[in-house]
């Protein structure tokens, strides 16, 4: 696994997770060792930090003209006045893009979230927000669904079931429900920009994702895995392969990194896994032949079966790891707007305080202090 036997392309990672402000240091130092020109970092609600904005905030302050950042709802605050939620979560919205976020960020369609927060993606609580971010035309990254195994008892993998990402027990939502839900939005809001992550899981059926992709022109579909990508995508190498040739404007890189530090204060970001995932995700866009799966990822692998690599052509590289992000977004980063992340981290770490009855360390907390000394 030798970074520089890959190609040497500016390469956009457009799905990277940040957690903790404390994990600042270990991203800096991947980023470099993977060659990374640009990042994208994507806040997700956290109970214990109501988000992930604190950090990322922190990141973009010391890179401001290489990092973007797509922000988190709080679905705590809300709570306290539950009548005004429509139009609260469409002012936390406007905050978001006033402080100098680039996107927002969703996983409130991944079924353990959806069940938790029990809010319809279509219904009338999210509806002036969809028409907010429409209206600032600022792009989402919006995980829905998960793969169709994780439905399934006999096929769900023991790691998923570990997760707690076993959805087979009748409490979950569908995956078609959750796909009817994305469906109403995307229609009701063509100009709304959306990445779908993981491929929208439907690496499996390959004619329903250009189906769906023909349908709405705004929506692109992230690369990041889902392992099980890899391996449906070799049911028909050749579909594939066309595929990807045929929607290169339609694909954009990213990896999850930093995704398994979610919930771990206190551990380090792991490096072997970090670099697995970005380094086999490459391999496998720019490749040929028979792929190894790298140690960090060794839980992808599946025993007899080996993913061939796509080999793909430079142009369609560029678009996948830059361009199309690019059109998406912009090509340089929003300005972080200091005064007012300092206000929204304020409220969020008081919040955190009030709910617990005592000063709370929080991420919220640690960040304001930072910049309010820049
Ligand atoms: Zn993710």
């Amino acid at each position: 696994m030798d970074f520089n036997q890959l190609r040497s392309l500016p390469v956009l990672d457009a799905h990277i997770h940040l957690p903790f402000p404390a994990l600042v240091t270990d991203l800096e130092e991947l980023t470099d060792e993977m060659n990374l020109e640009r990042i994208n970092l994507v806040s997700t609600p956290d109970v214990a930090e109501i988000n992930h904005n604190p950090a990322v905030i922190a990141y973009k302050a010391k890179h401001p003209t290489t990092t973007f950042i797509c922000g988190g709802l709080d679905h705590f605050s809300v709570q306290l006045d539950p009548a005004h939620m429509p139009e609260a979560f469409a002012a936390q919205v406007r905050s978001l893009h006033e402080a100098g976020f680039d996107g927002l960020k969703l996983l409130e369609s991944k079924p353990i979230a959806r069940k938790m927060i029990n809010i319809p993606m279509d219904g009338p609580i999210y509806a002036p927000m969809w028409a907010e971010l429409e209206a600032l035309s600022m792009p989402v990254v919006w995980h829905v669904a998960d793969p169709e195994e994780f439905w399934d008892e006999e096929k769900c993998p023991a790691w998923v079931k570990q997760s707690g990402w076993f959805y087979g027990d009748g409490t979950y939502p569908l995956k078609e429900t959750l796909y009817a839900e994305v469906e109403t939005v995307v229609s009701r809001h063509p100009n709304l920009k959306v990445i779908l992550a993981h491929f929208f899981f439907l690496s499996a059926d390959l004619p329903r994702a250009a189906r769906f992709l023909d349908a709405h022109p705004n929506v692109c579909f992230d690369l990041t895995p889902g392992s099980e990508m890899f391996f449906n995508f070799m049911q028909d190498f050749n579909a594939s392969r066309e595929f990807f040739l045929k929607y290169q404007q339609r694909l954009i890189f990213g990896t999850d990194s930093g995704a398994s530090a979610v919930g771990k204060p206190g551990q380090p970001l792991n490096r072997a896994e970090t670099l697995g995932r970005t380094y086999f995700v490459r391999d496998f866009l720019e490749n040929a032949g028979a792929l190894e799966i790298p140690d960090g990822v060794a839980h992808w692998r599946r025993p007899g079966q080996e993913p061939q690599g796509l080999s793909l052509p430079a142009e369609a590289l560029q678009n996948i790891y830059a361009h199309n992000f690019e059109r998406l977004f912009e090509k340089t980063p929003r300005a972080l707007q200091l005064s007012k992340c300092v206000e929204m981290l304020e409220n969020q770490a008081n919040f955190l305080d009030q709910s617990a009855r005592t000063t709370v360390n929080s991420s919220a907390r640690q960040v304001a202090v930072q910049l309010s000394q820049i």
